[in-house]
């Protein structure tokens, strides 16, 4: 898993906000990344604090107001939209809402067909072909594709978006909170059929959520939002024993006891998540922070190596080394 597929430098989405779109909304405010080839990297933090805005920005559906998002040792953010749409092929989305993504009067073939159709990739028994292999891999079968997404399950609609999302055989997914809208009983089914994509076809998953629980049971690393910044990165095992950073530790301790024995100290956030039109001074976290000092309402931390895992972005662990 050492070799980086996707590197994410100093990405940035600001909307213009306000009487005359003078203020700045920094939705993602100088996020970078790096992921390796084959691992699934968790995005996880509280509903607001960019998490969609920065996968929709790496893949431009959203266009960057600044930074880099290196693909391959190709930067995304420079190519024309000819170039980009080209792109997709291997690099590609799947949405919460899957009902929303697929063509409610397309049957299920055409819908997975179509990126190919897009793409110009294949004769059309060869297209049959891969429609129906990739079907299979998420566990759909021959007749299910003669029917409409109305005609199914929300388990099963997002497995269609799934095998869309593959069948252009891609390297990278980004996977926008695709569980969330799921019972609980269907999510680990979800969630199944892309660690086989993961583990069978090699395919990396940026997975986006605001739910601790699932990005621990999914992903291999984990980087916390907050505010349009990553404020901590480590593998998950380190993240959840040993986080650092008092915003992630806080979003642990709310989640529910792993054994009944378990002793948690519950910290309970103060207030609700700033704007980010108009975030606080200094660390954007310290006024619900239960570790403030009075630096921290003044001095920005930088994203610091805690250990050569483990990244943390908090006036209380800063080193002398930066990471860029
Ligand atoms: P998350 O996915 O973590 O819930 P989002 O990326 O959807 O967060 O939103 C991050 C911030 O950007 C929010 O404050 C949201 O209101 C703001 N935002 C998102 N889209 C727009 C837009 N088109 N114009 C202005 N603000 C936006």
């Amino acid at each position: 898993m050492s070799t980086p597929i996707l590197e994410i430098r100093n990405l940035k989405k600001y909307y213009k906000v306000g009487p005359n779109k003078k203020n700045d909304l920094k939705a993602v405010d100088d996020v970078s990344f790096t992921v390796h080839k084959g691992e699934i990297f968790g995005i996880v933090g509280e509903s607001g604090c960019g998490k969609s805005t920065m996968g929709k920005s790496i893949l431009r559906l959203i266009e960057p107001t600044e930074g880099e998002v290196i693909l391959n040792g190709e930067d995304l953010v420079k190519l024309d939209s000819a170039e980009m749409r080209e792109k997709r092929k291997d690099i590609q989305i799947i949405f919460q809402d899957p009902f929303a993504s697929l063509n409610p009067r397309m049957k299920v073939f055409k819908i997975i067909e179509e990126p190919l159709i897009n793409f110009k990739i294949g004769t059309k028994e060869e297209r049959r072909k891969r429609v129906i292999e990739v079907a299979k891999q998420v566990g759909l079968t021959e007749n299910h594709l003669q029917r409409f997404p109305h005609e199914f399950s929300g388990g099963q609609r997002q497995r269609i978006g799934i095998a869309r999302a593959i069948v252009t055989n891609p390297k990278v997914i980004i996977a926008d909170e695709p569980v969330s809208a799921l019972d609980v009983s269907i999510q680990s089914q979800v969630l199944n059929i892309m660690k086989d994509l993961n583990e069978n076809l090699g395919i990396t998953f940026i997975f986006i959520s605001h739910d601790l629980n699932v990005v621990h049971h999914f992903c291999d690393k984990i980087g916390v939002m907050y505010l349009g910044k990553l404020v901590e990165i480590a593998e998950k095992n380190e993240l959840f024993n040993n986080a650092k950073h008092p915003y992630t530790k806080a979003l642990l301790s709310a989640l529910p006891k792993s054994h009944p024995k378990e002793v948690k100290q519950r910290t309970v956030l103060k207030g609700d998540v700033p704007s980010p039109s108009n975030p606080p001074t200094g660390c954007t976290f310290h006024p619900r922070c239960p570790n403030a000092m009075e630096s921290c309402k003044t001095s920005v931390p930088k994203l610091s190596n805690y250990n050569t895992e483990h990244k943390v972005s908090c006036l209380l662990y800063e080193t002398v080394e930066v990471v860029k």
